[in-house]
């Protein structure tokens, strides 16, 4: 299956499956856990020189996530749930050439469906609208970013999108 554009509706309906499977009902969300009851290997590693401005990658083969040890950590957290998106969504895709291993300087602003939906996974996942819903009037974006331990960019991409703040 070929993705001309991203499917966010069939995004949301994965991510709310896989919340109501681990019964998450509160942030923070941990993909880690997540990966591992879905049988991913996550391994956090010191990627080779030449390699050092890789996020991470999936590898469908292993069936397992290899994350940069030397990344932030909080971007290691958005990397294993981006991954996690790849392995859930794409599974077809990501065995092929066209799929591409996340780079450190990308946002969440690229334009390819696989990495929009992806990064829509990832953002659903560990921000999900629900818990938002009842956080963000009262909560500055710093404890928001501490709360759902994810980065602070990643708080403002998913109040942007949901409320258009
Ligand atoms: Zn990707």
């Amino acid at each position: 299956m070929i993705l001309t554009a991203p499917d966010y509706a069939r995004v949301k309906r994965e991510v709310r499956r896989i919340h109501e499977e681990f019964s998450i009902i509160e942030p923070p969300v941990n993909p880690v856990d997540i990966a591992r009851h879905l049988g991913v290997t996550v391994s956090f590693v010191e990627f080779a020189d030449g390699h050092k401005s890789i996020s991470g990658f999936y590898d469908c083969e292993d069936n397992a996530i290899y994350v940069n040890s030397e990344e932030f950590p909080l971007r290691q957290t958005f990397t294993v749930a981006h991954e996690l998106g790849h392995k859930v969504l794409h599974a077809e895709w990501a065995r092929s050439a066209d799929y591409k291993v996340l780079m450190r300087d990308s946002d969440y602003s690229g334009n390819e469906p696989h990495e929009k939906e992806a990064n829509a996974f990832a953002g659903n996942l560990l921000v999900p609208r629900a818990m938002l819903d009842r956080y963000w009037k009262t909560i500055s974006v710093e404890g928001l970013s501490k709360l759902f331990a994810v980065s602070v960019p990643m708080i403002k991409f998913r109040l942007s999108l949901e409320y258009g703040v």
